[in-house]
């Protein structure tokens, strides 16, 4: 039988570089992701692939911005479905052309994913992740005032809207994504994270002005679907101790005691490498087998054991 994977594909599968940021370029480098995904496909993987979306989110946020004198602007989690949309058609096209070369007779299919948070995560009190534009005093002010934002000053640059990073605690669509995955469809889910809701007293869904963790959401599907692998694709070959130092060193393996150990070391940054361990922590520590981080180059060559940086259990 087919293994599954849940492979969550970075920043860099979308946007390489500041220079190439239009939707053209965003497609041009989703196409190469897709071969290396079709690739593993090719190998005999099921996938579900997950995205980021935080500079997607900022654009949107930017043109709704601009045309505010004339037009609504959009709430954050309709941002979050609006990319989920536009990334999702561009790596079902990817998938579909990179599918029709290689002569396989696989289909891809998107779900608009929710994904359910706590109202009472300690994240609504302290909102963290800074979205949208800098603003001057004065305007902060007044979207505080009129609009409800929380905003902070970012020492020297200026102030920033800020939200809750609240942990995903249940996709709604889990069984769309399982039923879709189960008849040979490969899934795109849970982009940027998913769109993050809340019940409120009756158990109905509200949309919440937050962003989840994609490495989380992934994490948390990948349990949710009984996946054999985690895969984090991002933009380093490996995970490394003492990262970008002199005495830097790069990790073919380390064990779920030896990753949490690390952790807490401080070897993986705050806000890059070290959501991406930790989701594989949570993986692993739910029941999963494996959590593999490479770079989409790499793909296929990882997967074959001859590269990349595996977690597994102790
Ligand atoms: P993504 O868009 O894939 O989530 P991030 O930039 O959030 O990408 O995280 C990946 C980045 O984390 C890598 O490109 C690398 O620069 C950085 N990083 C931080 N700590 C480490 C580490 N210990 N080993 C490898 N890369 C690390
Ligand atoms: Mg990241």
């Amino acid at each position: 039988m087919a293994k599954t994977a849940v492979v969550a594909i970075g920043g860099n599968s979308l946007i390489k570089d500041k220079d190439h940021q239009t939707v053209p370029d965003q497609y041009a480098a989703a196409v190469e992701t897709c071969t290396h995904i079709a690739g593993m496909i090719a190998q005999g993987w099921d996938v579900v692939i997950t995205h980021g979306n935080g500079p997607q989110v900022g654009f949107i946020l930017r043109r709704s911005e601009l045309a505010a004198h004339e037009l609504h602007t959009v709430p954050l989690d309709s941002c979050g479905a609006d990319t989920q949309g536009a990334i999702g058609y561009m790596i079902q096209k990817a998938l579909y052309n990179e599918f029709r070369k290689r002569g396989m007779t696989k289909q891809a299919a998107t779900v608009v994913t929710q994904v359910l948070v706590d109202k009472n995560d300690p994240a609504y009190q302290n909102p963290s992740k800074p979205i949208g534009s800098f603003m001057d005093k004065e305007k902060a002010l007044k979207h505080r005032e009129e609009d409800g934002w929380v905003v902070v000053e970012d020492a020297g640059r200026g102030w920033r809207r800020v939200v809750p990073s609240p942990i995903p605690k249940r996709i709604i669509e889990r069984d769309a994504i399982k039923t879709l995955l189960d008849h040979g469809f490969t899934v795109i889910a849970v982009g940027g994270g998913g769109i993050p809701v809340i019940e409120d007293e009756e158990g109905n869904l509200v949309g919440s002005e937050a962003v989840i963790d994609k490495d989380y959401a992934s994490s948390l599907l990948a349990n949710s679907i009984n996946a054999d692998l985690l895969l984090i694709s991002t933009a380093v070959e490996k995970v490394a101790l003492n990262y970008g130092k002199p005495n830097q060193v790069w990790l073919d393996r380390m064990t779920l005691s030896e990753a949490k150990k690390y952790l807490a070391e401080g070897h993986f940054h705050k806000g890059s490498m070290g959501p991406k361990i930790q989701a594989s922590i949570w993986f692993l520590e739910r029941g999963g087998k494996e959590a593999l981080i490479t770079n989409p180059e790499n793909i296929e060559r990882a997967l074959l054991g001859q590269t990349g940086t595996r977690i597994e259990p102790d």
